[in-house]
């Protein structure tokens, strides 16, 4: 925990909890390696293209549409990639793993009676192969997907459009995520209690914001 993560917020101030799921509650390991390893190896293998290069030119096709609802639409990338994508992510299921601390962190939340919601762009097909295979499920109250809003979180339009979907007060709601522009788009839009997770991946070096309370794991949140 940075230093000014120190009491970053009093529970007395909290209903509401909003928890990101790719790099916050589960280890974003699982989605680095399928989007720049095993889809490239995939569709290079198809292809017959050279893998040094096919992994240049996807990662620059993923950038093209960095921050955009584009990015979590699997079917999107089926059609584009000419793979199918869905089932590609089921094959390597076996690497998605939840992160340390977060069922003791849904613990104490539910104890001290807080709402936990499940806020991601995650798209609802990869949402399926996740939760089939971590039951984490039934803790939420409710489970949004950017999907549903029609804008990716990174987006104003997200924050400013989720009240149709879900009534929160924003400054009695806590929001926990692993992407500083999208705690950015929070931000403006208004919520309060904004936590960024600074290692989202187990296999990569903690990266800690210099912009909000940033912890490495859920730890420094049970208290
Ligand atoms: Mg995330």
């Amino acid at each position: 925990m940075t230093k000014q993560c120190i009491q970053p917020f009093s529970w007395e101030n909290i209903d509401r909890i909003f928890l990101d799921l790719d790099g916050t509650l589960l280890d974003k390991y699982y989605d680095d390696y399928f989007w720049e390893d095993y889809v490239v190896q995939t569709y290079s293998n198809k292809n017959q293209v050279e893998p040094k290069s096919c992994r240049e030119l996807m990662l620059a096709t993923y950038k093209s549409v960095e921050n955009t609802l584009q990015w979590t639409d699997l079917d999107y990338w089926s059609e584009r990639l000419g793979l199918d994508i869905a089932a590609l992510k089921k094959e390597i299921s076996h690497l998605i793993n939840i992160h340390p601390h977060v069922l003791d962190f849904f613990d104490l939340a539910k104890k001290r009676g807080k709402k936990l919601y499940l806020v991601t762009n995650a798209h609802p097909k990869t949402l399926a192969v996740k939760l089939g295979k971590i039951k984490i499920t039934d803790v939420f109250t409710k489970i949004i997907c950017s999907q549903d809003v029609g804008f990716a979180k990174e987006q104003l339009e997200f924050w400013s459009k989720l009240p149709d979907i879900q009534t929160f007060d924003k400054n009695r709601t806590l929001f926990v995520d692993d992407t500083e522009k999208v705690l950015d788009a929070a931000k403006e839009y208004g919520i309060k209690h904004l936590i960024h997770i600074a290692k989202p991946s187990s296999k990569l070096a903690p990266i800690f914001s210099r912009h909000y309370p940033s912890v490495k794991n859920f730890k420094p949140l049970i208290f």
